[in-house]
């Protein structure tokens, strides 16, 4: 970098993201000159950063019968589908819709695990006719409902059952959806009833044991919690009879987002490995990672439209809105935000950073002092998993365009919604 660039900021949780002689790079690429190809907003992710991400995961499996299976409700544009697929992962999805995408990637339906709280009848029929691997059950009712379906087609339906671990919220207050009084499992104390019910349905095949116990985890020590939790059910269970196959641990590793530190996928897997040594345990072993593998994947680039100084304020208005980074509004998280290209000349200002949707609550980014004009390019980082899967086209914007970067190549892997794409789903009215 010439000596006269201000230091380059920290892009944070992917070396595949760095700055050259003051431009961002993605891998071999300049992300401005993709901005410029494609115009913005515009997501870009490195192939190289989301195989990095599995490698880990992969590692620290290695030897052990593992299934992998990307919780694609992070992201589930097929272009990544395909990449994490052609690496060896199967899916987690949590909808119909997730289970026409997943199909279409290539994924082996059998390496498909279908999660969530409120499958339809709909949902469960086609994913038994699509010939699934395992559905993760979440109550007694949806239990019954499954057998009735998987019946009616002449079929045995392969499950799970979630359990929540209850662990303590005391010790581990970040964990959202592992406690009691959440919506998600079967309560630690019903699911030996509710194992002994699913036992004796002639419509399922019971095949193992699930728990997700929250998302953004950057310690082990809940991991490591629920599954001595879930061990005890394991063992309580073949003391009846009951047999499973697998264990599936579900997903939640954290990111860096700014400065946190969560465990790297082999450390944690290793502390995991050892806990099911030391019990004998030699089951399967699933997991649903989503937000490690694509988080630090992706940035979205954005142009500055407007610096418009207030009386107590700067904002500094984008040309990407909550619309296609909805987690700011949503959770008020922190994505790091930089430029482009580094600017000698540029005054750093504390802004706002804020985009066009008409709501006080589309901000991006808050206090951010940033050495930009109106016109530069800047990236929105750590935004590759949560932020387009849930994107919206509120204020009848367009869903941003997507490029996957490989070395020197570069792929669009989702064209720029135009308002027409909505439209033609809506008929003029005829009365
Ligand atoms: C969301 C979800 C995951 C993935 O969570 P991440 O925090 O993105 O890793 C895995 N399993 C289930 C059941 C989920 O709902």
């Amino acid at each position: 970098m010439p000596a006269s660039c201000p230091a380059a900021p920290l892009v944070p949780g992917s070396p595949f993201f760095h700055y050259a002689d003051g431009h961002l790079m993605a891998e071999g690429l300049a992300l401005a000159d993709l901005a410029r190809q494609h115009g913005t907003p515009l997501f870009v992710y490195s192939q190289a950063a989301l195989l990095d991400a599995l490698a880990a995961y992969q590692r620290g499996l290695a030897g052990r019968d593992t299934l992998i299976c990307y919780a694609m409700k992070a992201n589930s544009t097929l272009g990544l589908l395909q990449t994490l697929v052609q690496a060896g992962c199967g899916l987690d999805i949590v909808s119909g819709g997730e289970l026409v995408r997943a199909l279409r990637s290539g994924v082996d339906p059998g390496h498909i695990v279908f999660s969530g709280v409120g499958k339809s009848r709909l949902e469960m029929r086609q994913a038994l006719q699509a010939g699934i691997g395992c559905f993760n059950v979440e109550s007694l009712a949806e239990l019954e409902v499954l057998n009735h379906e998987a019946l009616a087609l002449g079929r045995q339906a392969p499950v799970s059952l979630r359990v929540n671990p209850d662990v303590d919220a005391r010790t581990h207050p970040y964990i959202s959806t592992g406690l009691k009084a959440n919506k998600f499992g079967i309560a630690h104390e019903q699911a030996l009833a509710a194992y002994r019910r699913a036992a004796a349905l002639p419509g399922l095949r019971v095949l193992g044991i699930d728990c997700h116990i929250g998302s953004q985890i950057t310690d082990s020590a809940p991991y490591l919690d629920a599954l001595e939790r879930v061990l005890d059910l394991v063992q309580a269970l073949e003391q009846e009879g009951i047999a499973l196959e697998h264990i599936d641990l579900g997903g939640g590793l954290g990111i860096t987002y700014l400065d946190e530190t969560p465990p790297a996928a082999d450390r944690l897997l290793a502390q995991v490995l050892q806990r099911l040594d030391a019990r004998g345990c030699r089951h399967r072993l699933l997991l649903e990672p989503g937000r490690s593998l694509v988080g630090n994947a992706g940035v979205c680039l954005t142009e500055v439209l407007y610096q418009k100084p207030g009386a107590e304020k700067n904002f500094l208005i984008i040309d990407a809105a909550m619309n296609d980074l909805p987690r700011p509004a949503l959770y008020q998280a922190y994505h790091a935000i930089v430029p482009l290209q580094l600017d000698t000349d540029a005054t750093p200002v504390q802004y706002e950073v804020v985009g066009p949707v008409c709501e006080s609550g589309d901000w991006i980014g808050r206090e951010r002092t940033l050495a930009v004009r109106t016109g530069d390019w800047l990236a929105v980082c750590s935004a590759g998993a949560y932020c387009m899967s849930m994107a919206s086209n509120y204020n009848s914007r367009g869903r941003a365009a997507e490029v996957l970067v490989a070395g020197q190549s570069a792929q669009l892997i989702r064209q720029r919604e135009n308002p027409d794409d909505s439209l033609g789903l809506e008929p003029p009215l005829g009365f």
